[in-house]
């Protein structure tokens, strides 16, 4: 056994009503005039923030987006010294989160994040930006946020159709770390927990949207997730979701749903032991299998096809992925990354 771990310098607050100690948390940060960001949708959820907050409510800025253009950074950076912010409170998912490490980059700003989905970006110190349809990923200690307060109860409002794919991604991140080359038992640990987690919550939060102890434990379990891909270096699944999702501006927890089957197929002999952690916390004999009946349930859409890619926007894709891939265990090849991008495009049961 041999690795590195460095672990992340975080406070994590997790609580039911955890919301109402936002105000609190800023103080503790020095934050005077926070810069309180989130996608367009959730404007009025930031506006309620910036009430709770009051005097401490720089500007309410609903401008983020997915995948974080660079452009709309840019103009993010305006509005942070118009206003003089000196600190970010970012309410939403990955996208959200996504504006306020990209501000953070550039200004070291405090972060308190409150995330709403299961993405996990929270967790961690990395940053995907897109420029041009490209998409660049980058590790900096500058966009770990400070502080993160988990509130399943504001969560909970998340319809389904978000929730399912949301909650897929986060266990692509565990199922991803416990392959890593750069893993390691602590890891290993919680990402086998995360999976349980997340795969035993998941049903039950879209039987019931009232099960607040299904959000909870979801919520829990993507903390955990997050946490493991800050931790360990990703692998071929990851690098195929950032370079489609660059490329064709789609639906980034929806892709992670629909790919994250066919991945795992990828990596069924290569990551045998891996694979066979996943299964046991999935409940099941096969975890390519299990996450495929797991991701039908859960997700809108079942194929790249579905999502309206076509064969020769796959080819495009490998081309571009295979020229820098991740680490994986198995050979990262043109043809092999064809061979997963047309499977996961026919939509079937995921063979090895
Ligand atoms: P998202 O942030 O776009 O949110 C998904 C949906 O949830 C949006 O429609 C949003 O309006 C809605 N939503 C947000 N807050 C809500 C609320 N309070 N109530 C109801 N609905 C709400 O999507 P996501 O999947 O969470 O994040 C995707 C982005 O995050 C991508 O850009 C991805 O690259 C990035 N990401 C980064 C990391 C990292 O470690 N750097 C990890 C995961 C994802």
């Amino acid at each position: 056994m041999e690795f590195v771990y460095e672990a992340s310098p975080q406070r994590v607050i997790f609580a039911a009503g955890a919301r109402a100690r936002v105000g609190e948390e800023l103080g503790r940060l020095g934050v005077e005039r926070a810069m309180v960001v989130t996608t367009p949708s959730q404007a009025d959820v930031a506006a309620q923030f910036a009430r709770l907050i009051g005097e401490r409510a720089g500007i309410v800025y609903p401008g983020a987006q997915m995948h974080t253009p660079t452009n709309v950074t840019e103009a993010a950076l305006t509005a942070v010294s118009s206003v003089k912010a000196d600190g970010i409170l970012a309410i939403g998912g990955g996208s959200a989160i996504g504006m306020s490490k990209a501000i953070a980059l550039r200004t070291d700003l405090p972060q308190l994040v409150v995330p709403v989905t299961f993405a996990g970006s929270e967790m961690t110190p990395i940053l995907g930006e897109t420029e041009r349809g490209e998409k660049v990923t980058q590790r900096s200690p500058k966009l770990l946020p400070e502080t993160v307060i988990y509130d399943p109860e504001l969560a909970s409002g998340l319809p389904p159709h978000v929730a399912g794919p949301s909650a897929m991604n986060a266990i692509a991140h565990a199922v991803e770390a416990l392959y890593a080359r750069d893993g390691n038992p602590l890891v290993s640990a919680i990402a086998e927990e995360a999976i349980r987690t997340l795969a035993g919550a998941l049903p039950r939060l879209l039987a019931d949207r009232a099960d607040m102890g299904a959000w909870s434990d979801a919520l829990c379990g993507a903390w955990m997730a997050g946490s493991c891909l800050s931790s360990v270096g990703l692998g071929v699944h990851h690098k195929l979701c950032h370079t489609l999702g660059g490329m064709y501006d789609l639906n980034h927890a929806e892709l992670h749903a629909v790919m994250l089957p066919y991945s795992a197929a990828f990596n069924r002999e290569a990551a045998a032991q891996a694979m066979r952690r996943a299964a046991r916390a999935l409940g099941a004999d096969d975890a390519p299998s299990a996450l495929y009946e797991l991701m039908l349930a859960a997700a809108p859409t079942h194929s790249l096809k579905e999502m309206g890619l076509t064969r020769a926007a796959l080819e495009k894709a490998a081309d571009l992925a295979a020229k820098d891939p991740y680490d994986n265990p198995r050979p990262v090849t043109r043809d092999g990354l064809i061979e997963l991008l047309a499977a996961a495009h026919d939509g079937g049961r995921p063979h090895g």
